[in-house]
């Protein structure tokens, strides 16, 4: 069996004519949540931006990593109760709405399922039925409990992974840290998880490239946001071969398999909303082309996105279609 495994920057933020800034500018790269992450803020407080922000995501992985010995989640899933802090307990009560907002196709108790093929080590292996069967039993939103005292109980046996939207959360985390710095044009890239702000210092749109999966060193089009969140998804991010076939990190809940919905990336874009982009990059990916789209139209939730399909078409909402310019050789297609 051969596994490949990746971790790339999904989203590349690209700063081509962006160097020609009379403001200071501090770039740094951070490892955390087993992804390079790339953080730039510019003004006479990016020092001290950067490094509040460094500080605060590695704050965040020691408490929602659920592989992190110690961090609450961990705790949490060790022995299925815990008493959490307000901002996990918030991120949980996030996830779980999520989970009821996209009718389970979102579900942060979808890590006993990971595990059985596991994701989650670097033995990952198709697992027998019974042992999925088993591992789906215990995916159910509706046996976590939160108590108004922030104590969370867990069915027995049942475990959380944040991993479906902590990343965007971290972009927001990060956000709000340039926010209380006064930092007004930044970029940031964590894994897939973009967060931009101000422009770039020449006045135009910061430009995000959305990467091409069959080709990682190219892009499937460029989208020009001054301020917000963008989040890609796709199977092609963590995976491996076994019998010919290739099995992705992201589940479908309803089958225990990695989902198979005919879409190759999704990309949700958010004015102020990192959290949502992240959890919704995910369970648009599991639905697919049309329930993605109909979602959509359902206005149920605020958001854009950008649809890559397996047969090469690009599929774009309303509100962010203008702003994004696909390359050649992709159909294009905006949504009314
Ligand atoms: P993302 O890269 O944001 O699409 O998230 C993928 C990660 O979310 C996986 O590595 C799992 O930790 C977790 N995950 C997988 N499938 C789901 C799902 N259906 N709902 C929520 N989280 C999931
Ligand atoms: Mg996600």
């Amino acid at each position: 069996m051969k596994i490949t495994k990746i971790y790339l920057i999904l989203l590349a933020v690209l700063c081509t004519g962006c160097s020609q800034s009379a403001l200071p500018s501090v770039t740094a790269e951070v490892y955390a949540m087993d992804t390079v992450m790339t953080l730039t803020a510019y003004g006479d407080s990016a020092q001290a931006a950067i490094e509040a922000a460094e500080t605060a995501l590695l704050e965040l992985e020691n408490t929602i990593s659920r592989t992190r010995v110690g961090s609450e989640i961990y705790d949490l899933n060790q022995t299925g109760s815990g008493v959490l802090s307000d901002a996990t307990i918030s991120l949980l009560q996030q996830a779980l709405d999520y989970g009821a907002l996209t009718d389970g196709a979102f579900s942060c108790t979808i890590a006993p399922v990971m595990d059985a093929w596991g994701f989650t080590t670097d033995a990952m292996a198709v697992p027998s039925d019974g042992a999925l069967s088993d591992a789906m039993a215990l995916d159910d939103n509706a046996t976590v409990v939160i108590a108004s005292d922030n104590t969370v109980t867990l069915a027995t046996g049942q475990a959380i992974d944040l991993g479906g939207i902590g990343k965007g959360y971290a972009s927001q985390v990060v956000a709000d840290v340039f926010t209380a710095n006064g930092i007004t044009h930044g970029m940031v890239s964590l894994g897939g998880n973009v967060y931009v702000c101000g422009g770039r210092t020449d006045g135009d749109p910061w430009r995000i490239g959305v990467q091409n999966p069959s080709d990682l060193s190219t892009y499937i089009g460029i989208l020009s946001l001054s301020d917000g969140f963008a989040v890609t998804s796709g199977g092609y991010q963590r995976y491996f071969e076994g019998n010919g076939v290739t099995y992705h990190h992201i589940i479908d809940p309803a089958t225990g398999y990695s989902a198979q919905s005919g879409l190759v990336s999704v990309t949700i874009v958010s004015p102020d909303n990192g959290t949502l982009c992240d959890a919704l990059s995910t369970a648009l990916y599991v639905m697919g082309e049309e329930q993605a789209i109909a979602f959509w139209q359902s206005g149920v939730v605020d958001f854009e996105m950008i649809l890559l399909t397996d047969d090469n078409r690009i599929v774009a909402s309303s509100g962010i279609s203008e702003q994004f310019v696909p390359e050649e050789g992709f159909a294009y297609e905006s949504l009314t």
